[in-house]
């Protein structure tokens, strides 16, 4: 389990990380999901013990980062955005090399370097020097480098950019494998890749959390701003008080129609509610013919953009931004 409280991060008078706290909970697959500038890179340098923080708390399995960074570090396998790799190096030669500075007891080095081969589907390159890989091939072995060791948690950041679309659905099956012995999480800057693998989204802009739950409540939340659009044959009152008295509707608002005789009319629902049948039977019970129903469902891409849209609002720093 992984506990971050109150995490912040300023780089110079630059804050890219704005009192972030989450918890990552065992056997589970987290998605951190932002625009770029937003922070992910730099917190999980931070959750993995590369980059000190400003103020606030990590605790990863129990262990304080700061106070306790080799056992903390120990239950991690990290891949950075930018994979440490050597690219003289055979395959083979690297993993062992990490898992020395891994400290993996000697005797036991050469089955886990096997075993994270194995995993991850590059026993068959393991004599190739690494700069003569593809690049998904070159991801694979830094995922290796990640999974050695059979760390409990895997943390990856962005490990699909610059794949092509084979490459990318090649890793997504290898994380999502990997989620049966790890609990992972994470980055990308692409709704897609996220709601594609992780059962968990944490959305962060501007150095904070602005939304965070299982893809299936995101939309839920979304739902609650979802509105009904009709058309309704009937005189404006009429057709306003009964829509009003239907369960589950929150508010109505009622236009003007372009169609003689008919009248606009706007549904909010309640949180979770979905009063089309009911609006059906009641018009036609009443005899106020529906003459069109349009559900405004807003997929999760574009509750990402709202929600980062809305952050993007806030003031912005001034200091030079280290691009990419
Ligand atoms: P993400 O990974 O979500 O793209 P980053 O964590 O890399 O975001 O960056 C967050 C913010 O911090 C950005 O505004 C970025 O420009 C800034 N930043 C990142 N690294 C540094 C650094 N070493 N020095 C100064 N600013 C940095
Ligand atoms: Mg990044």
């Amino acid at each position: 389990m992984i506990e971050v409280k109150n995490l912040t991060k300023k780089y110079g008078e630059h804050l890219a990380v704005d009192n972030l706290s989450f918890t990552v909970k065992d056997g589970q697959i987290y998605g951190f999901l932002g625009p770029n500038g937003a922070g992910k890179s730099t917190t999980m340098n931070i959750m993995t013990g590369y980059l000190g923080l400003t103020d606030g708390q990590v605790l990863i399995n129990g262990h304080d980062i700061l106070e306790e960074p080799e056992e903390a570090r120990s239950c991690i396998g990290y891949l950075p955005e930018q994979p440490p790799l050597y690219m003289d190096m055979t395959v083979i030669g690297y993993l062992k090399f990490c898992a020395e500075l891994k400290k993996i007891p000697r005797a036991e080095r050469a089955q886990a370097v096997e075993e994270a081969m194995v995993k991850t589907g590059i026993e068959g390159v393991k004599d190739r020097i690494i700069r003569n890989l593809s690049k998904g091939y070159r991801q694979r072995v830094g995922l290796a480098q990640a999974i050695l060791g059979m760390p409990p948690i895997i943390i990856l950041d962005e490990p699909t950019v610059g794949l092509d679309p084979k490459q990318i659905i090649e890793i997504r099956d290898l994380i999502r494998k990997l989620a049966k012995d790890h609990t992972v999480i994470l980055s990308s800057h692409i709704m897609q890749e996220i709601s594609a693998v992780c059962n968990y989204i944490m959305i962060i802009s501007n150095g904070r959390l602005v939304a965070s739950d299982t893809p299936e409540n995101l939309m839920k939340q979304q739902q609650t701003a979802s509105s009904l659009e009709l058309e309704v044959r009937g005189g404006r009152v009429e057709v306003e008080v009964l829509l009003r008295e239907i369960p589950g509707v929150q508010s109505v608002e009622m236009q003007k129609s372009r169609e003689k005789g008919a009248v606009k009319a706007i549904i909010t629902e309640e949180a979770g509610a979905d009063v089309r049948e009911e609006v059906f039977y009641t018009l036609a019970r009443e005899h106020h013919p529906l003459l069109k129903m349009n559900q405004e469902r807003v997929s999760l891409e574009e509750l990402f953009l709202e929600l980062t849209d809305e952050a993007d609002t806030q003031p912005k720093s001034t200091g030079e931004e280290v691009s990419e």
